[in-house]
Formats: structure tokens, sequence, C-alpha cells
């Protein structure tokens, strides 16, 4: 049996599966404090004799073993969490192999393994949610380096018409400043779930999710864009990035899968919700694997 923690800012789902891709038991567990949040989670796997546990963490966190914060959430905005050391917590408690890595890198990993990137070697997976984050499979790993990729925050082109300053607390006008729930919301003054009779609002959000995309292809040019989180439900938005990023990189990438299929290049979830939670399973597997004996 296999063990999986999504753990988010908001909530924590736990689950565990027999086959690394059906759950058979799930709970959602609201984040408040590490003591208490924790406790339920140890909880809920204390009923199953799971072999090992796969971690897809909010961050920042550090997944560079060779440090001595490896495994910690580091310098988060929720200070509860500062500088809690997730990974060696869960591996106190449950006393079975562990991996670890960030909330999308895992989701690209279960849409990789079981959803919409399955069958490829690399794929990138974009949330557009609360925050903007990036999770990448290269070469049937995942993306790691120094640490995990930060490619929400990367530095868009502003819009000529759009004056709104930005919500990132640390750049104001990076991706995720612009682009992300939060920065629709109070560039436009509502949720971006009222706002779907608004296409200005949706060509705006594609000017910048596509000047993202054409960056992620050029530099590490996955075999397929997933994109998923909150605002990617907008029904318009899809299309329009994918009509956009064809503009802007105006033929110079001259593979059919962007000059004529992009459609089945920048593409929906496989998994939706069930994708970090799947990519913890295999970061699981990948754990017991790993370990010697
Ligand atoms: P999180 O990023 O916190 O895990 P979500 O991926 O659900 O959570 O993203 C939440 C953000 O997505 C919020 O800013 C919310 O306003 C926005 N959002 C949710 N549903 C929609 C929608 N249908 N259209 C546009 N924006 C949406
Ligand atoms: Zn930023």
């Amino acid at each position: 049996m296999l063990g999986a923690i999504e753990a988010g800012g908001t909530k924590f789902v736990c689950a565990v599966s027999e086959n690394g891709r059906d759950i058979k038991e799930r709970i959602s567990i609201p984040t408040t404090t590490p003591e208490e949040t924790m406790k339920h989670v140890y909880d809920f796997f204390r009923a199953f004799s799971i072999e090992a546990v796969g971690i897809g963490s909010f961050g920042p966190i550090d997944i560079n073993t060779k440090n001595d914060t490896y495994g910690y959430i580091t310098t988060t905005p929720k200070t509860a969490w500062q500088n809690f050391n997730i990974l060696g917590d869960v591996q106190k408690h449950l006393a079975v192999p562990a991996g670890f890595t960030t909330d999308v890198n895992a989701a690209a990993l279960g849409e990789w393994k079981h959803g919409a990137g399955a069958g490829k070697t690399s794929c990138l997976y974009m949330t557009v949610g609360t925050g903007i984050g990036v999770g990448a499979v290269i070469n049937n790993n995942i993306l790691e380096g120094l640490n995990h990729p930060e490619a929400g925050h990367i530095i868009v082109r502003r819009h000529p018409e759009d004056h709104f300053t930005g919500t990132c607390p640390y750049h104001s006008d990076c991706l995720e400043g612009l682009a992300s729930g939060p920065a629709v919301e109070q560039r436009w003054g509502e949720k971006g779930s009222e706002l779907t009779s608004r296409p200005e609002v949706w060509d705006l959000e594609a000017y910048y999710l596509a000047q993202a995309m054409m960056n992620y292809i050029l530099i590490l040019t996955p075999e397929r864009i997933i994109i998923g989180g909150g605002v990617s439900k907008q029904p318009s938005l899809l299309a329009k990035v994918q009509e956009q990023t064809q503009q802007l990189l105006k033929g110079y990438v001259q593979d059919p899968m962007i000059t004529h299929n992009i459609d089945q290049y920048i593409v929906a979830p496989g998994l939706y919700d069930d994708a970090g939670i799947t990519g913890g399973f295999a970061l699981a597997a990948q754990a017991l694997e790993n370990t010697p004996g």
C-alpha cells in the first residue's frame, strides 16, 4: 500500500492506494498549524500499513538533498509553517521511505504517469490559481536543480493598456503578479468566476499566459503542456492561450504540434484534482525502489 500527501496552503489531502492509481481512501484536512494538521495526517495513515509515502508540498520548500534544510517548508508567508521540517516530521511519525517535492512537481508527475502527459518523456504542468506554479517532468524525471523551478515568477511583457500594479509581494508585476486568480480579481474588481461574460478579461489573461508558454517551450521544449488550477476553469481561456502562443512564436518552432495541433499540445489536465495525489503515489513508489533491501 502506498500513501500520498498533497500539502496545500488551504488543505492537506491524504490518500492511500494499492496500485498507485486508484484511490482506496482519502481525507481532506484544513491547513492550520503544523501540530494540528500533521496530527490528523498521522491519524489517517495509522489505519493502513503503508510501505512508503510521497509528499507534494506548497512552498517554497527545500528539495536539495545536500542542504541542511532539505525537506523543509522555508520562506512561506504562512508564518506557522515557516522553517517546518515537513519531510523529517513525516519520516519520524510514519517510519517509511518518503519522497518529497513541490505540489506542482507532484501534479506534473501524476499527469505524466496517468493523465494528460501519459506516454510522453516530458511534460510541463502549470497551475493558475491563488498563485502560479509550474512543475516539469523532463527525460522521465522531475526537473530539479539548485532547487525547484519558480517559473510562475518569470518576467512578462506588460500589455500597454494594463495599468494594474500586480500582486506579487516580491516582484509586483511578474507573471503571478499579473495573471494569478487574485490578480484577475483585483484588476477587474470581481472574482474570476464572475467574469465569464467579459472576453477582454480572458484576452488579457491569455496575453500573459501565452508569453509564459512561449518561454517554457523555447527553454524546455516539453512534449506536452498542461494548464490546471482555478483560473483555468474559465471555458474560453485555453483556446485563447493556444492561439496567442502560436501568434507569439510566429512559426519559429517548426513542430506540427505547435503549428497545426496546438489544441493537443497545450491541454487541460487529465486527472484534474487527483493529479497531485497520483503524483504522490508515484513519488512513494520511487522512494520504495530507491530504498536498499
Ligand atoms: P489554489 O491555487 O489555492 O490551490 P485554485 O486552483 O482553486 O486554488 O485557485 C483559486 C483561484 O482561482 C482564486 O483566485 C479564484 O478566484 C480562481 N478561480 C476559481 N474558479 C474560477 C473560475 N471558474 N474562473 C476564474 N477564476 C477562478
Ligand atoms: Zn513574483
